[in-house]
């Protein structure tokens, strides 16, 4: 117990400062999850968060995962709004959250129509991708909360915990929908609230 161990240089040894630890993270989609789904949400004002989702962030957050949200936003190519707009509605996504004492890590966005074929519109997992390697996040101890079969779909393909929570009021799609497409969620919640602390129950 008289002198530390020495140290080597070399690949496996590199300070800690250089490799950040890798973190977990629930991926979350926007319309239909965090607020409400109006089809094509064009503007700030008309944001309305559901219920609980805010306590849902700050519950995520406080067991150490970041909260990174992925949309697609084809609104955009079809030019319905700009990509103004879509970062005005989220500032105020970030606006209503820092009234509940939280926030949200990152928005990350597809402006691409389906038709344009690019890799980053949900199913597919660019996004995702991206996000791990800007934010250090871990996939395979990661998660994605989402209202449709698409997020179901590329939280698979990434190997995620998936959570399907059909937005409140709307029709319910699972499982008939999954099952043809032959996607299983690992969990269906009745809420975005529930889906959060049943993720956390997972460990
Ligand atoms: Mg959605
Ligand atoms: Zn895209």
């Amino acid at each position: 117990m008289s002198s530390a161990p020495e140290r080597e240089d070399g690949p496996e040894h590199r300070p800690s400062s250089a490799t950040p630890p890798l973190r977990r993270a629930v991926f979350v989609d926007r319309d239909g999850t965090l607020n409400v789904d109006t089809h094509y949400l064009q503007g700030p004002e008309k944001v309305e968060l559901h219920l609980g989702v805010r306590e849902g962030v700050a519950l995520l957050r406080a067991h150490g995962f970041l909260v990174v949200v992925v949309t697609n936003q084809s609104g955009i190519s079809r030019g319905f709004y700009t990509r103004e707009a879509v970062e005005a509605i989220h500032q105020k996504i970030q606006r209503l959250m820092a009234e509940a004492g939280t926030e949200i890590d990152a928005f990350y966005y597809c402006p691409h129509a389906p038709q344009e074929g690019c890799a980053c519109r949900k199913p597919g997992t660019a996004l995702f991708e991206q996000a791990a390697r800007e934010l250090h996040i871990d996939l395979r101890t990661s998660a994605i909360i989402g209202d449709r079969m698409l997020d179901v779909e590329a939280g698979t393909r990434l190997g995620l915990t998936t959570v399907y929570v059909p937005e409140p009021g709307a029709h319910l799609r699972y499982p008939e929908e999954f099952q043809r497409a032959q996607v299983e969620a690992n969990l269906v919640a009745t809420s975005f609230l529930s889906g959060c602390r049943r993720l956390i129950e997972r460990g």
